[in-house]
């Protein structure tokens, strides 16, 4: 047996203090990424913590594969979200994975508050405490990282991980960037970093990782490197990137436009991923330990107001999510303007789909005098303005206007308030991501641990020919739920789905310490779901059908499955619930645990 992750990392802001504890029990039962991050949460959360307040902790976790395979390239996030109020999970690539697994540590957990602006350097030996309150404040983010990059002399893989200004006001869908392109995006990691008046994490390592055999690892790894770099799939993702997806889908009606007014794209081809490829591609970017190079980054040109011919040049990352959410949802179709809301965006430190959604359902709840010019300072939304778009997202996060700090907390809380509930586009107060494929990614979208696209893939099951009943939806998100909770303990990027069946990873953990049969393997992906939502239920979750907010604009709009019915969502939604709680669904389970 070859040493295996057990090193916790526990970091105490208040006192400034950490220690480590050895793990190695915890690891090899539950794999590492989230299952090790649920199990941690619970340990170091207490019941009804502030998600703000310092009893919240932040948990990093790296997985069993990290640094050892192709596109195990993941870290996870976990913490009580401040946007939903229960389980907050976010995953990121870049470096992060990879360089807190070569300093040595499995997991990391950050608790307590600081009393002031502080970053942490985070090396094998230890943390090392450091003031940013001269880096606190800034208005965009990445020039923190800019500074911290040039004086942190730390040696070896080094990652940073750093919030912007929204982060340090606390907007409740703030994120946490890492390196310059990639994000914990979701659910609102940036605001408990800001709470914790953290402004930032360096990582740096040198170790390598022990395998348990060194030629089968070799071959193993070899194998796997040339299926992806010879899938088409993964071609696909290398040369336009998921804004592929953006033509077909629209063709079904499954984008959501102008606050879901409309599921189809306007503009013509103006938004398709193969026009932003052919204007603005300027190079790709990977994740440490990827071959793939699925990172878009657009070039843009801003004239100088005094030459004309003299322009300030910005690499500015796109994906299919932001060509939503600061696209069309927002009612933009020309590409140029959409990459300057996602570089404004980039700036703050917001996450783009929460902000483009918040944006979308202010401007109608404008239109329909529910918010007025006065409450937003004097900005008038309007479908497809830029301009006033850029300076909404600016006053977003800048948190000065009572408005501002109502829409910072998302748009369940806001309908609340200022009314439009049946058009504030929010599941489980998490806003919606850009599908709307049919009956499989709204059900998704409400009973998913994170609200997210990423839980149990709704909209590939919609994009299949058949029409399931909302039972066997149901069964076939949460058949793939128990999986994703493997290879996202793993941490495996979820583009390498295809590629990370049973019996390859049962190969892999072989070689990285580990031996799990593949029975077992099911067993331990429905125990981590399962205590994700007990942690869920505990902070007041409910995936009772009934207490379930369904904003009606879903139902109103075509999908890509044709009209959905409230009755097929509820159907789906109790069944999941059955699922969740009684661990047994005669018709179904059967398929899940063999
Ligand atoms: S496929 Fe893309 S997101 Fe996934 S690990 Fe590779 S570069 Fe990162």
């Amino acid at each position: 047996m070859v040493s295996f992750l057990s090193r916790v990392l526990i970091i105490d802001l208040s006192l400034k203090k950490f220690r480590t504890e050895d793990r190695g029990l915890l690891f090899s039962e539950r794999i590492g990424g989230t299952g090790v991050a649920i199990r941690l949460l619970n340990e170091f959360c207490p019941e009804g913590a502030d998600p703000l307040g310092p009893e919240n902790p932040i948990i990093l976790s790296v997985g069993a594969l990290t640094s050892l395979f192709p596109l195990a390239s993941k870290c996870v996030a976990m913490f009580k979200s401040p946007l939903t109020g229960n389980l907050g999970e976010s995953h990121a690539g870049g470096r992060t994975a990879v360089t807190i697994r070569m300093a040595g540590y499995g997991a990391i957990v950050i608790t307590g508050r600081s009393e002031e602006p502080v970053y942490l350097s985070i090396s094998p030996d230890g943390v090392t405490f450091h003031d940013a309150r001269s880096l606190w404040g800034m208005t965009r983010g990445d020039t923190a990282a800019r500074i911290i990059r040039s004086y942190d002399g730390t040696p070896g893989n080094r990652t940073i991980l750093r919030i912007g200004r929204a982060g340090e006001r606390m907007v409740r869908y703030a994120a946490v960037t890492t390196e310059t392109f990639r994000h914990f995006g979701r659910m609102g990691l940036g605001a408990v970093f800001g709470s914790k008046q953290l402004k930032a994490i360096v990582v740096s390592g040198e170790d390598t990782v022990p395998v348990s055999d060194g030629k089968t690892y070799r071959q193993l790894y070899d194998r796997l490197f040339d299926q992806v770099t010879k899938s088409p799939l993964m071609k696909k993702y290398h040369d336009i990137g998921t804004p592929i997806n953006i033509l077909p889908l629209s063709t079904i009606n499954s984008v959501p436009t102008r606050n879901l007014t409309t599921s189809k794209l306007e503009g013509g081809k103006n938004l398709a991923g193969e026009e932003f490829a052919a204007r603005f591609l300027a190079r790709r970017v990977a994740c440490s330990h990827c071959p793939v190079s699925c990172i878009h980054i657009a070039q843009i040109r801003t004239p100088y107001p005094h030459d004309p011919y003299f322009f300030k040049t910005t690499p500015v990352c796109y994906d299919y999510e932001l060509i939503y959410s600061l696209g069309f949802m927002v009612g933009i179709s020309d590409p140029w303007q959409v990459l300057t809301l996602i570089d404004e965006i980039e700036g703050t430190g917001m996450d783009a789909m929460s902000s483009g959604v918040v944006a979308a359902y202010t401007t109608e709840a404008m239109k329909n005098g529910l918010i007025t010019s006065e409450m937003t300072g004097g900005i008038s939304l309007a479908f497809g303005e830029p301009d006033t778009y850029l300076e909404f997202f600016r006053a977003l996060a800048d948190q000065q206007l009572p408005l501002y700090r109502d829409l910072g907390r998302g748009v369940d809380y806001a309908a609340g308030i200022y009314g439009g509930q049946e058009y504030a586009l929010s599941f489980g107060k998490n806003e919606m991501p850009g599908y709307h494929t049919g009956p499989a990614a709204i059900i998704g979208y409400l009973v998913g641990s994170r609200h997210s696209h990423l839980d149990g893939a709704g909209y590939s099951i919609d994009q299949k020919p058949d029409n399931k009943s909302p039972e066997e939806i149901a069964l076939d998100l949460y058949t793939e739920e128990v999986w994703r909770q493997i290879l996202s303990s793993l941490v495996v990027c979820f583009f390498a789905r295809g590629l990370y069946t049973e019996d390859v990873v049962s190969e892999c953990l072989a070689v990285s310490g580990i031996s799990m049969e593949k029975n077992s393997m099911l067993k331990v992906g429905e125990d981590i779901l399962r205590e994700k939502y007990m942690f869920k239920f505990r902070e007041g979750f409910s995936l009772d059908s009934d207490k379930l907010r369904l904003p009606a604009r879903v139902t109103e709009q075509v999908s890509g499955k044709g009209y959905i019915t409230e009755d097929i969502i509820r159907k789906g939604v109790a069944t999941y619930n059955d699922l969740i709680k009684n661990g047994k669904n005669p018709s179904g389970m059967d398929q899940i645990i063999t």
